[in-house]
């Protein structure tokens, strides 16, 4: 029977479907697949639970949750309080990116909303309803490395930022940058999508030792480069080899959270920020 609860962002689709189908092969979870679309998330479950046996299609369903939303994320809060009472494990898997050298401050100011605000956005509503003792996994990436700020200044204030407030200032500074044309003088690379999963992972340390006290494991993960649509289909790994570290992290025994939290991490080992 299950006794805990998964929810996965962005599930109808790529890498967030391919984590649903591995939680739900665990009998004790009961795993939520959200997605921003009614219809796509409604499709990719009923298209899931025909692939899954019996059992495991009957510990998957279906909740709206759109990152960017406040509405959307405040109704999914309230639904999960009454349908589910705990959230014990999180994962923040939804993100966006624009397709080869997009470029714009309407562009970059959607990618962050996305990536960065959308993700804490929800771990905020949600943190109360995660137990102690419980998991935030956030699908991050690579490409939000500290390194890709070459600027020893600015790099050493994502290194050190303590708030989401110094975090919600650097990528406004960023789109202001972008603004201006100033962005590359001021020290930031030409990445709207990195810049973004730079922020994501930086909030994932600062919410990881906010959540110590309660013994709430945060970890950032890079599912390496899939096959999948925001990937256009290129990359070389499976989407299920890329679900793989988040799911691993998620579920490891409540003995090894100490090790697991505010770490960044990749092919089921840890990596620098
Ligand atoms: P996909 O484009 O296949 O899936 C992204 C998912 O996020 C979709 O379900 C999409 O919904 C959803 N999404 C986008 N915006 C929102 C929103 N506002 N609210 C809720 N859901 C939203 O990409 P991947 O599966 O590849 O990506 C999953 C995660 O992995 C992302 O965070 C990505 O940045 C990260 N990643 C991916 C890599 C890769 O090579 N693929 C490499 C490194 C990191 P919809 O279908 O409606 O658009």
């Amino acid at each position: 029977m299950a006794t805990k609860n998964a929810v996965v962002t962005g599930a109808n689709q790529g890498i967030g479907l391919e984590i649903v189908r591995l939680i739900a092969q665990r009998p004790d979870v009961r795993t939520v697949l959200t997605a921003r679309s009614e219809e796509r998330g409604r499709a990719a479950l009923a298209k899931l639970q025909a692939e899954l046996p019996p059992a495991a299609a009957e510990r998957v369903c279906f909740a709206q949750l759109d990152i960017t939303s406040r509405d959307s994320i405040e109704g999914f809060r309230q639904w999960a309080e009454r349908e589910l009472r705990q959230v014990d494990v999180l994962i923040n898997n939804a993100g966006f990116a624009y397709k080869g050298d997009t470029w714009g401050v309407e562009e970059a100011q959607t990618t962050i909303n996305t990536n960065y605000a959308g993700t804490a956005s929800v771990c905020e509503a949600l943190n109360d309803l995660v137990p102690d003792g419980g998991r935030i996994v956030n699908v991050c990436s690579s490409a939000g490395k500290l390194s890709i700020i070459k600027d020893a200044a600015l790099r050493d204030r994502w290194e050190h930022a303590t708030s989401r407030a110094q975090l919600d200032e650097l990528t406004h500074e960023f789109i202001e940058g972008v603004r201006s044309d100033t962005y590359a003088q001021k020290g930031w690379p030409r990445s709207m999508y990195g810049v973004s999963k730079l922020a994501e992972c930086q909030y994932s340390r600062i919410l990881a030792d906010e959540l110590r006290p309660r013994r709430i494991a945060v970890a950032a993960v890079c599912p390496g480069w899939c096959n999948t649509a925001m990937a256009s289909f290129r990359g070389p790994r499976p989407a299920s080899e890329g679900a793989d570290t988040p799911v691993w992290l998620a579920f490891q025994p409540d003995s090894e959270w100490e090790w697991i939290t505010g770490r960044f991490w990749k092919d089921r080992k840890e990596e620098p920020w």
